[in-house]
């Protein structure tokens, strides 16, 4: 299997530190706000990477942090009046649900940056024994040239950063001893959370949160780091300084970084107002549509979002789910148990597409020629099973398709859940009934969406909804 090394710019072959299993970090969400669509390609992208290691028998540690310390979750929270704490814990609850939605499997962890300041502190003692940080009025920095390797990860010079050099200076760290040094320790602001350290009360820096987590989680040396490409500098420059400077060794073996997705050719930003969070796009499509979409390309090829590709996407998703639908079909009411010799030969052959996949996700998880290869076999079981199939190999084929969608992390028995956006519009319509009085729909709305297991409560402040 090969992956390419943003270390070595490189595919390289995969070998794991340990025989059959695999440890690998993502860099995961600062959580103050939804998700946006951007957030969700790492997700899906390195939740199939998982899937495909697990398909191939390795035993995988997987895990993704949420950063709920920062400035632009503290800001939120003055905005609102309520606490950080607040803020962080409700998008992290908001980013799971949309999670649930895209089939990302939870993470074996899920650290929080706010659990894990103690071994923050404890690696920043550490850099600084060994010559590597140092404090100045509260703040610790870390010393970046005492790092010999710094940006063999961006493939950058110290040299070249050092002419850019004004554009890293901020304003309040004119005290460091190099502009290139950065930050791991920062003494609090008024009304910030905050936690004592042998420095100041404070908080840590972001980069540190990631080395410790990793480390603590995962052990000092770990096979695959991975997160969106904008992270490779300075946060994983940053990150493989402060591990390796602390722990002596390799930080990680591989690095993986994904392509940006953009919205109609645009980059996807909030000046822009072309910003779409996961939500939105949930109270349109099933997510799953979502998360083929993310996958008909490359992970390192930039992904451009618009709504004709997620209606490709969507109907491609349907061609699927109407094969595996087929063939259920099909096996209610098969005549015969057993596969004949004739069956056993054709079923010989949807090996052929199993190889093609394989050899699509094993080139660097080329997830776009491997959903073409599931295409390849849907086509095939459509043509060769039909009403005098045996039961057998009926399953088979059946087992077979599931095999390979749920390494791309796509549920191909049909769902009849509602999108949100559906009862969204029916109790609308139930309200417009009462209004006009007709009573029997209104009540017959409300039975239509019981049975789809949605349940409605009237309050004073209007109809709320939850799913049964
Ligand atoms: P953040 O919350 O900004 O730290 O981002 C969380 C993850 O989403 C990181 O891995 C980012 O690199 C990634 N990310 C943010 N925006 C995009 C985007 N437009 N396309 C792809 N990945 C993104
Ligand atoms: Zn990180």
């Amino acid at each position: 299997m090969k992956l390419y090394n943003t270390l070595s710019k490189r595919k390289e072959e995969f070998v794991p530190l340990e025989e059959g299993k695999v440890r690998m970090y993502v860099c995961g969400p600062t959580v103050y706000n939804f998700i946006h669509i951007g957030n969700a390609r790492p997700m899906i992208v390195f939740d199939t990477v998982r899937r495909y290691l697990e398909y191939k028998g390795f035993d995988v540690n997987y895990v993704s942090n949420f950063t709920d310390v920062d400035d632009k979750i503290i800001k939120k929270a003055i905005e609102e009046g309520v606490t950080a704490d607040e803020i962080s814990k409700r998008y992290i609850a908001e980013c799971k649900k949309d999670m649930e939605g895209m089939n990302v499997r939870p993470a074996t962890t899920h650290p929080l940056a706010t659990e894990e300041i103690g071994g923050m502190i404890e690696m920043i003692r550490t850099l600084i024994e060994k010559g590597c940080a140092y404090e100045k009025n509260g703040t610790v920095y870390f010393r970046t040239r005492k790092f010999k390797e710094y940006g063999k990860l961006s493939h950058k010079n110290l040299d070249d950063l050092r002419s850019g050099e004004r554009s890293l200076l901020v304003t309040g760290e004119d005290e460091k001893e190099d502009p290139l040094d950065f930050v791991l320790w920062k003494p609090k602001k008024e009304g910030e959370p905050s936690w004592q350290s042998p420095w100041s009360d404070g908080r840590p820096g972001w980069h540190i949160e990631c080395s410790e987590m990793s480390k603590k989680y995962l052990g000092e040396q770990i096979d695959i780091h991975a997160g969106g490409e904008d992270l490779v500098f300075p946060h994983h420059e940053n990150e493989i300084a402060q591990s390796e400077a602390a722990n002596g060794k390799e930080f990680a073996k591989y690095w993986m970084h994904n392509a940006f997705l953009n919205i109609d050719n645009r980059k996807m930003s909030k000046s822009l107002g072309n910003f779409r969070t996961v939500r939105e796009i949930s109270e349109q499509y099933d997510l799953q549509v979502l998360r083929f979409f993310m996958l008909s390309a490359h992970y390192r090829s930039p992904l451009n979002f618009s709504a004709d590709l997620m209606e490709a996407s969507k109907s491609g998703l349907t061609r699927i789910v109407n094969a595996a639908d087929n063939l259920k079909f099909l096996m209610g009411n098969a005549k015969t148990e057993g596969m004949t010799a004739e069956e056993a030969e054709a079923y010989e052959k949807t090996q052929e597409y199993v190889r093609a996949f394989e050899s699509a996700m094993e080139d660097d998880f080329n997830t776009a020629d491997a959903a073409a290869a599931v295409f390849e076999r849907v086509k095939y079981s459509n043509t060769t099973a039909d009403a005098g199939s045996s039961k057998e190999f009926l399953q088979k084929l059946l087992d077979r398709l599931v095999s390979l969608t749920d390494v791309l992390g796509l549920i191909v028995d049909r769902k009849e859940e509602m999108l949100d956006g559906e009862i969204e519009k029916l109790i609308e319509e139930r309200q417009a009934a009462r209004k006009a009085k007709d009573f029997a729909r209104a009540d017959a709305i409300r039975d239509e969406l019981l049975e789809k297991g949605i349940i409605l409560k009237d309050t004073r402040e209007g109809v709320q909804w939850k799913r049964a």
